[in-house]
């Protein structure tokens, strides 16, 4: 009898077994607790997509589709390529489905495998995971992104992990940027006879990726190049300062990094990378930026849009690297699971669920935004799903989304209630309103959610 065949997982793909993944389902669960309560909903994507969409949409010249990605002829000789990420698939589900046409932006958010063809080691798998989140909508508020941003760290933070860094910066827009990359493809032809084969390569294809080079002998070169800060347009350095100015009022701490690009094609404005403690080369747990513009490159209508993807496999590791991956907290016997979204009382299959948002916050002069932020905050960290909009809107607006949204409530701050340090609650239902402190809207508000 002829031996029996040991079979091994294939090389960079790994197994996750209990107890670790008791840890895996943590993270995963708490992304599903806090997404929700910023009025995100799951988008479930499938596996593999035509590989036109990936190199339309990630890019031609980029590392993830010209070397990494498993593409393969189906048997009627379609191109498919297992994703790489999951943006581009986001975008085509959002343009498929007419997405455009729900009220207000569209928040969606996605956990699942991806695959890239890259040099296996710590940290960086062939199969990996990402969760990530997209909002898709007709505004590039600087607030959106702001909220984005606190969501992520409120995430890290809910998970224990301690040490997260916020890299951020802007790589401009279709206007400045392709300037800027011809500033710098000239800087880099100067010397280019002082730079390593990739970064020589890079020149012709990508010249933002050579500021990504992590070659000790090209450092110093680097640091000389002209910097994309001081080539922004008017309106991308007003978007930055907002972005920023945003950041500090919702106390979210960040570091510029001017040499922040991405690699991927479809990124513009405001780019960012959380890095986190103890995992050497590979340290970067979350990427993500804003992409107006990819909807119409895919043939969408006009829409701005901004999202991020975490590596999970990274993001485990770092919570056992701090010490937060302790399994043992792991058994939760009272989960309740927020169920969020647009429709009111939807028939899934025989159980009956009601959807819709917690609380709609209408918030009036933009002295009541700061007031607002705040607010929502404390309201979301006690399990609530609540929506802000990102810019000023008149109240008759603002209560028809909060209809539109399916929301229960809807808070109304404006100068009065400023004044008075009061809140006022409407019950949408009814009309039913009453003007509360801060301590018995929060206390009103859990009560209804029992
Ligand atoms: P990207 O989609 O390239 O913006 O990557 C977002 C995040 O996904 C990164 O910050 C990493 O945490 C994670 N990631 C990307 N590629 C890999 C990989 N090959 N293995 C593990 N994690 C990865």
């Amino acid at each position: 009898m002829a031996e029996a065949k040991k079979f091994r997982a294939i090389k960079g793909v790994r197994d996750i077994l209990p107890p670790e993944s008791a840890l895996w389902n943590r993270v995963e669960q708490t992304a599903r607790d806090v997404f929700a309560t910023f009025g995100f909903q799951e988008i479930r994507l499938p596996i593999f997509e035509q590989t036109e969409l990936f190199a339309r949409s990630v890019g031609v010249n980029t590392d993830i589709v010209g070397k990494e990605m498993y593409s393969f002829a189906d048997r009627d000789d379609t191109s498919i390529s297992l994703r790489p990420e999951a943006t581009a698939s986001v975008v085509r589900a959002y343009i498929e489905h007419g997405m455009h046409s729900r009220p207000g932006d569209v928040k969606l958010y996605y956990m699942g495998p991806m695959f890239r063809r890259e040099r296996p080691q710590k940290g960086r798998y062939r199969q990996f995971y990402q969760i990530g989140a997209e909002v898709l909508g007709q505004s590039d508020q600087p607030a959106i992104d702001a909220e984005v941003l606190e969501m992520l760290m409120v995430y890290l933070e809910r998970l224990g992990l301690v040490g997260a860094k916020l890299h951020l910066n802007s790589i401009g827009c279709q206007e400045c940027r392709p300037k800027y990359v011809e500033k710098l493809r000239e800087a880099l032809l100067e010397v280019i006879n002082e730079l390593g084969a990739d970064s020589q390569r890079r020149i012709e294809t990508n010249p933002l990726r050579v500021l990504d080079s992590k070659t000790p002998d090209e450092q110093a070169i680097i640091e000389k190049l002209p910097r994309i800060g001081d080539h922004l347009c008017a309106s991308c350095r007003d978007h930055f300062a907002q972005v920023q100015q945003q950041l500090k009022q919702r106390g979210i701490a960040y570091e510029i990094n001017w040499r922040l690009v991405r690699g991927l094609d479809y990124y513009m404005r405001t780019t960012f990378e959380i890095t986190a403690p103890g995992l050497g080369a590979q340290n970067a747990i979350c990427g993500g930026g804003r992409y107006d513009g990819l909807v119409e490159l895919l043939g969408g209508p006009p829409t701005k849009g901004i999202g991020f993807a975490i590596g999970t496999d990274r993001l485990v590791l770092a919570l056992q690297e701090v010490g937060a991956g302790d399994v043992k907290a792991e058994v939760r016997k009272d989960v309740t699971v927020p169920v969020t979204g647009v429709v009111l009382k939807a028939e899934v299959g025989r159980v009956k669920v009601e959807v819709g948002i917690d609380v709609f916050v209408a918030w009036m002069g933009a002295a009541s935004q700061p007031a607002a932020v705040k607010i929502v905050r404390k309201l979301r960290e006690a399990g609530l799903s609540v929506e802000v909009p990102a810019e000023e809107m008149k109240f008759k607006k603002s209560i028809g989304l909060a209809a539109k949204l399916g929301a229960r409530f809807a808070l109304i701050i404006g100068e009065n209630e400023l004044k008075e340090g009061k809140y006022a609650l409407k019950r949408l239902a009814d009309g039913h309103q009453e003007s509360l402190s801060e301590a018995d809207l929060l206390a009103q508000l859990k009560a209804a959610q029992a």
